[in-house]
Formats: C-alpha cells, structure tokens, sequence
C-alpha cells in the first residue's frame, strides 16, 4: 500500500521528536485517519496496488502455495482487506472463514463483491461462487475492542508503506497477531527487512541545491528572502526523494540480510524507535549524496508447520519496480569516500503524529566514533570533515520518476563519477569482495 497523494501538512515543528520526548507520549495515528482511510476508500488508488504485480502475484503464491498448511479449512484474518483481494485468495486457498477487516468505505464496495457471490433475486446469475458464504466482511478499525472475530490460524496483511514502516500500519498488524493469532498461527508476511546503502547522484543534488538557493535571493521583487535560506536548506533536504534510480550509483551494497523485522516477535514498542547500523566498505572513490533505502518481504510459515513454501520479494533497485519504488535521504553536504574506506553509521526512525517517522542519520567515512544515537543534539565538530548527519520527515516525500532502467553492456562505473581502486587490477592488491563478507552485519543482533 502507498497513501502517495495523501495531503500533507508540512508543519515539521508540530510533530518534532523533540517535542514528543518532552511531553512523554507516544505520538498517535488518529490525527491522520479522516485522510487516511478516505484516501484508501476510493477504487482508483486499490487499483494502484492490486495493479502492481510484483506485489499483488507475489502475496497470490504465498498464500496458494502454502494454501494446504495455512490456509485449508482455516480460519483467517485480513487486516485491512481493502478491495478484498487477499481474503478472495484465501477463500481460493480453501479457508473456512475469512474475516475481512477494513476501517475504510472500501468495505462496502468489497462487500459488494461477495455479496454477488449469492444474489438474494433468483434471476441474477452468482459471479465467483468460491466465495459464497465464506467471507465476512467487518467496516472497523483493528483496534476497535469486541470485535466479532474468534481467535484465527492465519493471518493476511498488506500493511507495508515506503521503506517497509512509513503509514505506521504495522502496528495495527501487530496489534491483531496479539489479540486474535491463536499459539503458533501464521503471519503472512511474517518477516521485513529494510535495507540502506550509500548513493552518488550529483543531479538529484544540484537540483534540491536549486530549490534551496531560491531563498538566497536578495531582491526578489525588492524583497531580501535570504532570512530563509537556512529554513529552506532544512526543508528541502529533509524531503525524502521516493522514485527509481540506477543500483549502479551505489558507493557498496546494503548489509547482507538487512535490518530484520520479524513481525512474530517484535513488539509495538520496538517499532516506535529503533536504530539501524551500518557498516560498509566502498567499492568506489566518489561522493556520497545521500542513503538510499529500501526493503524486502518475507513469507515463511512458523517453523511448527512443515512442508510450507518460503516466499521472498525485494524492492531493491536491482529488481523488478514496484509501487514503492526506493526512497533516498539526501545529505546537506555530501562526503567524499576512496575505495576501501570503511563507511559507519546508524539510521534512527522514532514515530511521529503524521503516521510516519521522523529519521534522524549520522554517516561516518574511515576512522572515527560514532555518537550515541540516543543522544539527537550531539555537539558537532567543524574540523570532523568526514561526518555528516541528517533530519529527514519520511511523510513529507518528494518525487523523482526520472530513471528508466536501461540494460547497457557498455557501461562504466566512471559514467557515474564512480572511480574503481587501481589495486582492483592488482591480483595482490585488496580484494574488496571478501573484505565485505568479513564485514557483514547482523542486525538482529544490534537491534536496541
Ligand atoms: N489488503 C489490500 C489493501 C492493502 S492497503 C490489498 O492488499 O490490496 C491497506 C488497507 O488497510 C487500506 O484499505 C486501509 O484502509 C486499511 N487499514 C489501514 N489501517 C487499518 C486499521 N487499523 N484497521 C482496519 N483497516 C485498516
């Protein structure tokens, strides 16, 4: 799901983190849901995600090919059921019942699906008869107490919003494997990982810089704007720019298996506030604009049921696009990095009242210590050449559709002002890929 076009308010001080930690509460959704949910109640932006096929065929095989363990005379959940397409599934899959929760007006156009399975006028021909008498269809919020659903096998959601956490949906999907998962039910999907890496994109830079330096002026129509400039350096940087871009900008791949979110284990808590680390090596001499991000879903059924089909889905550069496309996080002043420097640092997502997270980045090139990313206002060094740090309002996206993925067998790093190490010709020399593997992260391990 995606509420792209959802309107947003871009007062960022209302929502500051800062404020939040001051007042001690956890910032609420419901501020949001009017627009939310009236955003998902329209067929057009439904469309938009069943229309993406990586996404809607990828949920149809895990849930057809572990249709016999999971789903075969079971009683199933959907979270937020939208047009129904994943209760429908279920009902193909062989489940007894499916309770299709979804808080929007979309549940009476969903309801309209089901109820033609079994016309009350005689003279009305049934359409998509599998569905007769096998969905129930509730308009509610998850969250609503005494809702009529019993405890359930399985549960489907499609809760997943750009970088995996942006709608703060998963809580809601979280909140319904707590109160209505029986022991050892399963949760499709029941693993996300969010992955980061460092990118290069000169022009994606200079422009954001354009829009900045408008505020520099000092005579537009005899009125000096320059007061803002800095305001606007803050805010244009602290769009998140969501699009497609070309995997062979980045400076060296994400952490092997990313920074894992097992939606059987982890609390709502953990997902109000929590740290990504990193750790790379770059493959290249070059500039680091910015972090790119992205994710992947997994769909494994729980380890006491056997025989079932683990099912992965990336929306990674390199693969097929999806409706979320990647998202990246410019920073105000890029880095400079040479080949086989180490590259660190951590990703802090702390929820905020927009149904986001506000994102806060420290990115760290060769030696040096990190901050404590506990601690937001960390005194900054003006000789610490080789840090930077960044404030980003994943709510407040921007949009940049401009990369086509062209295969070009001619291509070279330098094309992008990438520059491979001269040892890389030297069979003696560094071998980048095995210092990588050593490298690599877990992240479970890390996670606060
Ligand atoms: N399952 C559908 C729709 C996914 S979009 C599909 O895969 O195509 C997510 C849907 O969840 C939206 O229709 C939204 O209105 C609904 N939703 C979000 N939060 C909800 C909540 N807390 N309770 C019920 N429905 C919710």
């Amino acid at each position: 799901m995606l509420d792209t076009n959802e309107p947003q308010d871009n007062n960022n001080n209302v929502y500051d983190i800062e404020q939040q930690q001051q007042n001690g509460k956890v910032p609420s959704t419901e501020g949001r849901d009017p627009a939310y949910f009236s955003y998902y109640a329209m067929l057009q932006h439904q469309q938009n995600m069943l229309q993406d096929t990586v996404r809607t065929s990828t949920f149809r095989s895990a849930i057809l090919l572990n249709g016999p363990m999971c789903f075969a005379n079971k009683l199933v959940l959907d979270v937020g059921a939208g047009s129904g397409i994943l209760s429908y599934f279920a009902a193909q899959a062989g489940a007894r019942k499916v309770y299709a929760v979804e808080a929007s007006l979309m549940a009476q156009k969903m309801k309209k699906i089901i109820d033609a399975s079994n016309p009350t006028n005689p003279h009305i021909s049934p359409k998509n008869t599998f569905l007769k008498n096998k969905i129930e269809v509730i308009q509610a919020k998850i969250e609503e107490p005494n809702l009529p659903i019993p405890k359930v096998d399985t549960i489907i959601s499609e809760p997943i919003g750009v970088l995996l956490i942006h709608e703060r949906m998963l809580e809601s999907f979280l909140y319904a494997r707590n109160t209505y998962l029986k022991p050892g039910g399963t949760l499709f999907p029941s693993t996300g990982s969010i992955h980061l890496a460092p990118f290069t994109d000169a022009a994606l830079w200079s422009e954001t810089m354009g829009k900045v330096r408008f505020w520099e002026q000092n005579s537009f129509y005899g009125i000096d704007l320059s007061t803002l400039y800095n305001d606007a350096w803050d805010e244009m940087f602290g769009m998140p720019v969501v699009g497609g871009f070309d995997p062979r900008t980045l400076l060296a791949p994400s952490s092997v298996g990313g920074f894992v979110v097992d939606f059987y284990h982890i609390t709502i808590e953990e997902l109000q506030d929590f740290t990504i680390p990193f750790n790379w090596l770059a493959n290249y001499t070059g500039i680091i604009h910015g972090l790119a991000g992205w994710f992947d879903l997994h769909f494994a059924p729980p380890s006491n049921i056997q025989d079932g089909t683990a099912i992965n889905m990336s929306t990674s550069p390199a693969s097929e696009r999806t409706h979320w496309q990647q998202v990246r996080f410019l920073l105000k002043e890029p880095l400079a990095v040479n080949s086989g420097q180490k590259i660190q640092g951590w990703m802090r997502c702390i929820v905020n009242e927009m149904r986001s997270y506000t994102i806060h980045a420290e990115i760290l090139a060769g030696e040096g210590e990190l901050s404590n990313p506990r601690t937001l206002h960390p005194s900054f060094n003006k000789m610490d050449y080789n840090r930077r740090r960044g404030k980003w309002h994943l709510h407040e996206q921007t949009y940049n559709y401009n990369y086509y993925p062209q295969p070009d067998v001619t291509f070279r790093p330098e094309y992008n002002c990438l520059y491979e190490s001269e040892h890389a010709l030297d069979p003696m020399g560094v071998d980048l890929n095995n210092a990588l593997e050593e490298n690599q992260f877990v992240f479970e391990e890390t996670r606060p």
